[in-house]
């Protein structure tokens, strides 16, 4: 098996480092490294910057802003945007909603939104999850009913990632309550300024304000917003669920951090259990990223290989160890979570006492973009055929 990378590869990797280190503003990438939270502006100004340089939905169609770049490519250019701190385009935007209207939205529908969402004019929401359907998804509630030429949509959504800078939500409706549970569902875009659509905050374990509850209640939706074909909507939530595991391997961010992790780590180095610890989260991560590369180089067409659960599986708990780890390494300074900077706050340093937040954050990665136990699962049926 051949695991270097074609000098071709090796220069397109250079290119690619080069882009992001220079072309994208220090600040910016700063705050992605020490695990500040980014304001709309930020990631606005960051996926303009790579749109403009055509970098920022590379796995799109051709026709709206794709690269035709090989799975190997499209990986090399995901690490190194992570390992330069570059914010990752939206992936709403760019993951989501842009792939599955260029596979099944009507033509006027992509004219409309495609340029748009790559660029980030509009800011998309996933409106999928709801209390009771979360990995059960097709037992979703939210209904939309017919009303003359549009819709009347009532409900609740939950989990909603960054929902209070959305412009536009995508979501999964039931359109046939009579019909089997995933054949009565439809794909509806609302426009989130609509009348009767409220976000409401939910506040979680690291203080920040990630995720919200989307409420509908006797929202009017135009006929014209259905995406693709009316009951059709689980064909696409399956399009779009495929995809999103897919570059899910966090390798760029996990090598980035857990090198810095060495830095910070100083003297404590000097300790074996320290060391070893070191060691063997840079082993597996190598095993991640050979795994990582082996399974772009093997992806055929549109279909996610099945090897993807893995690396979702294996990428989160890497994450989250490697960030416990951090914590450690901060000792009793990562009790000063929440100290703000300046005279009247803590001299710890930054990293220190954002250790504890980013800890704490970092449990969500095994629960969303499907949970580690549903990848067990799929593993267990389609690669161990178990
Ligand atoms: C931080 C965060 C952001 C999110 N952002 C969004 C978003 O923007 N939009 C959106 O639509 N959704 C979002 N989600 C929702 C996410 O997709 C769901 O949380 C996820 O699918 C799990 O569903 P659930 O929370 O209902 O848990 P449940 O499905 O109730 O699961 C609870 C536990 O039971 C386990 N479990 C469930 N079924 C099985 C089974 N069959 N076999 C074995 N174990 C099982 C699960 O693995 C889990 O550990 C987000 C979630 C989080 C945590």
């Amino acid at each position: 098996m051949r695991l270097e990378l074609t000098a071709e590869d090796q220069a397109f990797r250079e290119e690619m480092r080069t882009f992001f280190t220079t072309e994208v503003p220090q600040e910016l990438r700063d705050a992605v490294i020490e695990g500040r939270e980014l304001g709309r502006a930020e990631f606005v100004q960051s996926q303009q910057i790579l749109n403009a340089a055509g970098l920022a939905v590379p796995h799109w169609p051709e026709e709206w802003g794709g690269r035709g770049w090989s799975e190997l490519r499209r990986h090399i250019w995901l690490e190194e945007l992570q390992r330069a701190g570059v914010p990752a385009p939206l992936a709403f935007n760019a993951n989501m909603i842009g792939p599955v209207l260029a596979q099944f939205a009507s033509q006027e529908m992509k004219e409309r939104f495609l340029p748009t969402t790559a660029n980030l004019d509009i800011w998309w929401s996933q409106g999928f999850s709801e209390p009771d359907a979360g990995s059960d998804l097709a037992s979703l509630r939210t209904t939309a009913v017919r009303d003359g030429d549009g819709w009347v949509v009532n409900g609740q959504k939950t989990w909603t990632t960054l929902g209070q800078y959305g412009d536009w939500i995508f979501t999964l409706v039931r359109t046939d309550p009579q019909a089997k549970k995933q054949a009565g569902i439809s794909m509806l875009l609302i426009d989130m300024t609509s009348p009767g659509l409220e976000v409401r905050p939910i506040e979680l374990i690291d203080g920040g304000h990630e995720v919200n509850e989307v409420w509908f209640t006797d929202v009017r939706v135009p006929g014209e917003n259905l995406v693709g074909e009316l009951n059709q909507g689980w064909t696409m939530a399956k399009f779009l669920l495929g995809n999103e595991r897919v570059g899910v391997a966090p390798v760029g961010t996990v090598k980035r951090v857990l090198a810095r992790a060495k830095e910070l780590a100083g003297p404590q180095l000097e300790d074996p259990l320290v060391r070893a610890r070191v060691a063997e989260l840079e082993n597996e991560l190598l095993a991640l990223e050979l795994t990582a590369i082996r399974v772009a180089a093997h992806s055929a067409g549109a279909e996610p290989h099945p090897a993807s659960s893995v690396l979702k599986l294996k990428g989160t708990e890497l994450q989250q160890a490697v960030s416990e780890l951090v914590l450690d390494l901060a000792g009793p300074a990562s009790l000063a979570s929440g100290a703000p900077d300046g005279p009247d706050g803590s001299d710890l340093p930054a990293w220190a006492r954002r250790s504890a937040p980013t800890y704490l954050n970092l449990r969500k990665a095994s629960i969303y973009g499907g949970s580690n136990e549903i990848q067990r699962q799929i593993i267990a049926r389609t690669i161990l055929g178990l």
